[in-house]
């Protein structure tokens, strides 16, 4: 039955962004709630429950900071969190701040349309629930939409097939004869975690990537010390930072070091492990200068060579391409293909032709009998994630729906947040939002975003009418190309990968990401709230216009 709710805001999921948007904008006395498709809070921890799945930032740095006395007293036990453990987290904090009385679950957002004359949005959910909010916030995550392939035959398969983002809990895959399809973050993962558990594993690798070790284990008692002691100045260093991941980001260039020094740094790294502390800890330039790049390629080439014994497996899993996606780290993948139950099935060379009724086949004929089938396949990402919502904007109509409007011209925003023609919406963690840690980016988005919604508020009470936050055109479509030029400007560019908005076929090319780092991104903020929001129209911006008023 349809139930009518008025509140000031709105926060669209519960995950990190979604939360710390419903703790922050209660905090300054907005009535606001959140809702989730999902039947219960952990956004992308709450889907991503297949085995193995593991968070690759340092766990110190995987949490809010909001909260000092959470920060220095919650445990911290070793260098990585695994999904229960990031849930438990976020859990905690709800309970901390008494935040799930506000929060509504399986309540699947599936529109929304706003009144140019009430100045609010009416939010439609399949519930029948509809909300009128002054303030809309998306915190629907990066990495939502399932990217499935549309494999002939894959209805007709009468095993078990699952995308890795809806694992079932009682899938069990002891002893049985499991296909894994994908081999970047997420399949890397499963692989490794489910190789001793099952019958036999065919891995269906397509572009082979570069993983190197993730080097878990316990923090020790000196290191948790350190930690707990230095957190404001970890924290400090990790906003002024580049990706935001806690480890120094030296400006030396590869090549201005010798050959020895270059290779000693590399094992240095690879010893120490983490994925984006290898590509983004030891040297500047690993994602713009190719040469570079191509001898840490060999480099790593030289360490696949090392660990996996089987030749035809080491061929499958060698890749040629540049080092230039989003880094990889693992517990034991390489060492995983030296199981006898392991196989590597090389699908760039024979691609999967079917799905059939027991198996997977391939372009050269041959068929893997299966029981269950693994599609570790990614996702539909950033602006994927409105798929199955229709917003309308300032104007209404067809052309208006946000989704569509991005899939015909590419996502274009201001900031990563806001959308011309779409007032008082705001995209947390959006398309050319910047790529770094995503605690410490969703505290800058959001905390930015209250202080312009305060702004707003008290433009508001001084005129008796809401107030719109909405960029210019212009500063939009600078952004834009900002954060265009600077995909253009790295090695990502030549290798399609999610990053770079190339990985689901069909799919408008696009750079979904601002890669000029957070330390910059934040500073960006700062000034635009220091300038008196000069990007944005209406009074806000300082305009007079009639219309804005
Ligand atoms: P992904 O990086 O997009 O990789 C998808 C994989 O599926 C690739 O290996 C791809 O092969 C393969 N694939 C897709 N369609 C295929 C087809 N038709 N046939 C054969 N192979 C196919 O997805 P993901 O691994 O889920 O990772 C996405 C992002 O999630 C990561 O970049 C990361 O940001 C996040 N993540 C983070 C963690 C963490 O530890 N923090 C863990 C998991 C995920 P090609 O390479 O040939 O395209």
């Amino acid at each position: 039955m349809s139930q009518e709710h008025h509140l000031d805001a709105l926060v669209v999921g519960t995950g990190f962004a979604g939360i710390y948007a419903l703790y922050s904008l209660r905090k300054k006395g907005l009535n606001t709630k959140a809702i989730d498709r999902a039947g219960d809070i952990g956004g992308t921890w709450y889907w991503n429950r297949y085995p193995g799945a593991l968070s690759d930032t340092w766990s110190h740095l995987y949490r809010y900071s909001f909260d000092r006395e959470l920060l220095e007293n919650y445990p911290l036990s070793r260098k990585y969190l695994t999904q229960p453990e990031v849930l438990e987290y976020l859990r905690h904090v709800v309970e901390k701040y008494d935040l799930r009385k506000h929060m509504q679950f399986d309540t699947a957002m599936t529109g929304a349309k706003w009144d140019d004359r009430t100045r609010t949005w009416a939010v439609r959910c399949k519930t029948g629930d509809v909300f009128h909010v002054k303030y809309l916030v998306m915190a629907v995550g990066l990495l939502h939409t399932p990217n499935t392939p549309d494999i002939p035959g894959i209805q007709t398969f009468q095993g078990e097939a699952v995308h890795t983002a809806s694992w079932p809990v009682e899938l069990s895959i002891s002893n049985r004869r499991v296909g894994v399809i994908g081999t970047s973050s997420t399949g890397i993962q499963v692989v490794t975690a489910i190789a001793p558990k099952v019958k036999s594993l065919h891995v269906f690798v397509r572009r082979p990537q570069y993983t190197v070790p993730s080097g878990d284990q316990p923090w020790t008692p000196e290191e948790l010390s350190h930690i707990r002691k230095s957190y404001p100045q970890m924290w400090s260093d990790a906003f002024a930072s580049a990706i935001g991941m806690g480890f120094p980001e030296p400006a030396r260039k590869f090549l201005s070091l010798s050959p020895a020094d270059r290779s000693r740094i590399l094992e240095d790294l690879w010893q120490g492990g983490s994925g984006l502390r290898f590509m983004f800890g030891g040297f500047a330039d690993l994602v713009i200068d190719e040469a570079a790049n191509e001898e840490v390629c060999q480099f790593l080439r030289g360490k696949i060579a090392g660990i996996v014994r089987d030749p035809q497996k080491r061929a499958v899993l060698t890749p040629k391409e540049l080092y230039a996606r989003r880094p990889l780290c693992d517990g034991g993948f390489y060492e995983a293909f030296n199981r006898e139950n392991v196989f590597a099935v090389d699908v760039q060379k024979h691609p999967i032709t079917e799905v059939t009724r027991t198996g997977i086949r391939t372009a050269d004929g041959e068929h893997y009998e299966l029981d269950v089938i693994v599609f570790a396949t990614g996702f539909d990402a950033m602006d994927g994630s409105y798929a199955g919502m229709t917003i309308e904007g300032r104007g209404g109509g067809q052309n208006q729906d946000l989704y569509t409007q991005w899939r015909r011209d590419g996502p274009a925003t201001y900031l990563g947040m806001f959308v011309a023609g779409f007032p008082n919406l705001f995209l947390l963690n959006g398309p050319n939002t910047a790529f770094a840690n995503v605690p410490p980016l969703t505290e800058t988005n959001v905390d930015f975003l209250v202080d312009i919604i305060c702004r707003a508020e008290e433009i508001a009470a001084g005129t008796g009418r809401p107030c719109k936050i909405e960029p210019t055109p212009k500063a939009q479509q600078e952004w834009t190309g900002i954060a265009r030029a600077m995909v253009e400007s790295t090695l990502f560019a030549k290798v399609p990968s999610w990053i770079v908005g190339k990985n689901v076929p069909g799919k408008l090319e696009y750079s979904p990401l601002f890669l000029g780092g957070l330390g910059r991104f934040r500073s960006i903020l700062a000034e635009e709230k220091e300038r008196g929001y000069q990007g944005f129209v209406g009074p806000l911006g300082g305009a007079k216009t009639q219309a804005h008023l």
